[in-house]
């Protein structure tokens, strides 16, 4: 059994947590960072290849300012690393004019006077010759909008945290976490450490985790597909990422061709997922949702309907209201908590690493989070 005292320990080094681990040791914090698997695992949510990153948010336009951070440190993440984190590809969200993908993107940009191109059906597929939008469509053209690696990106914040002097532990696993005077305690199934704050960014092991929180958060299994268009992938290389929605609100996204002429094109549904939990989720994807993603999708581009070639699996921790929850924990002045995001948090990666560094060191932050604020949704 192990004792060694931190300042900062950082449970789960998934998305949130590796870049929480950074921020802090570049703070000049002690960091000590857990793991039950290997960096950049495809266990959890942040896997997977892509990540749409976008600034003219539907989901609500109280996330723009984070977003004009967060991009700040995109650009600052592939510097110091030397990686490709992201990559801006132009972004279409496309559907009936009314639809949330278009009308709230549409709320978002003109709030935050945000660039942007209103395009009709015509107009899509003069300058998208791949998508055939339905009669009546209308899409928000983003220039600043493309793509995130995950897992280079926790790779990134890994090696930095490293660099900066953070500890990392991986295939160790955090059993308990308890508060006492002056910090925390944490029992690992290799060690006991103490520390005066903790930050737990559990992904979809929150309810675990965070048993005691009162926070609803269901865990989704969500699937993603490669599919290979059918003339190549060369008209795919150069392309934006897009958001598709139907008429009965169900959206699809999907990414230009990244992977190689062999490497197809990714496409998934949004928020089409069955209730699961880390230990019952069914890796296997089914001919019938292989179908059922290539039918909607030939609707779109019907140069895309060629055979599936890869498929993965993936987890949304959703809260009720899809928003997130970023806040130190309500009943403890040592502890903080990032989790619930719902399937849309990784664009925000590298500012959520920023708050809970914020939150950990001094307790506040500048940074208008007060929409993922855990009261909301405790039913306890
Ligand atoms: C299919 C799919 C598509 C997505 N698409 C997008 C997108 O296009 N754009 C976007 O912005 N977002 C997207 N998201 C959402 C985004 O990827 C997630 O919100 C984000 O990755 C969540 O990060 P996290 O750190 O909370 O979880 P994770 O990255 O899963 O990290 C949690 C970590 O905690 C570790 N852990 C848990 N319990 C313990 C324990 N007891 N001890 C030690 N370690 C522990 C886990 O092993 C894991 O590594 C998508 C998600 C999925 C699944």
């Amino acid at each position: 059994m192990t004792s060694q005292t931190f300042d900062v320990i950082v449970i789960g080094l998934g998305g949130m947590g590796s870049a929480a681990a950074y921020h802090l040791a570049a703070r000049g914090q002690r960091v000590l960072g857990l793991e039950k698997f290997t960096p950049a695992h495809d266990r959890g949510s942040s896997h997977g290849g892509s990540r749409i990153i976008r600034q003219s948010y539907f989901e609500d336009p109280a996330y723009v300012p984070l977003l004009l951070r967060a991009y700040e440190l995109w650009d600052r993440l592939a510097a110091d690393s030397g990686r490709e984190v992201y990559r801006m590809t132009g972004g279409l969200f496309i559907g009936p004019p009314d639809c949330l993908t278009v009308a709230g993107s549409l709320r978002a940009s003109r709030e935050w006077d945000l660039p942007h191109d209103l395009l009709d059906e015509h107009e899509i597929r003069s300058r998208f010759p791949n998508f055939t939008p339905k009669p009546g469509d209308v899409a928000l053209y983003e220039a600043k909008a493309g793509f995130a690696r995950p897992e280079l990106t926790v790779q990134a914040h890994l090696d930095l945290a490293e660099k900066a002097g953070a500890t990392l532990q991986f295939g160790e696993e955090v059993l308990e976490w308890s508060e006492n005077s002056g910090g925390v305690t944490v029992r690992t199934n290799a060690g006991t450490y103490t520390a005066g704050q903790a930050v737990i960014c559990p992904g979809a092991w929150a309810p675990q985790l965070l048993a005691d929180f009162g926070i609803p958060i269901t865990v989704e299994r969500q699937v993603l597909y490669w599919l290979d268009p059918v003339g190549g992938t060369e008209s795919f290389v150069d392309h934006p990422i897009f958001i598709d929605e139907n008429s009965d609100g169900m959206q699809i996204y999907g990414f230009p061709a990244i992977d190689g002429p062999r490497g197809g094109v990714k496409v998934a549904f949004f928020r089409k997922g069955v209730e699961c939990t880390p230990e019952t989720i069914d890796r296997t994807v089914y001919e019938q949702e292989i179908l059922e993603m290539r039918e909607r999708t030939a609707e779109l581009l019907p140069a895309l309907d060629g055979p599936c070639l890869d498929t993965a699996t993936c987890m949304y921790s959703n809260t009720p209201d899809q928003h997130f929850v970023i806040a130190r924990h309500p009943d403890s002045t040592n502890v903080t908590v990032a989790c619930g995001f719902s399937g849309h948090g990784f664009k925000f990666v590298p500012v959520v690493g920023e708050i809970l560094a914020d939150l950990a060191t001094s307790g506040a932050t500048s940074h208008p989070i007060s929409l993922f604020d855990p009261r909301r949704l405790v039913t306890t």
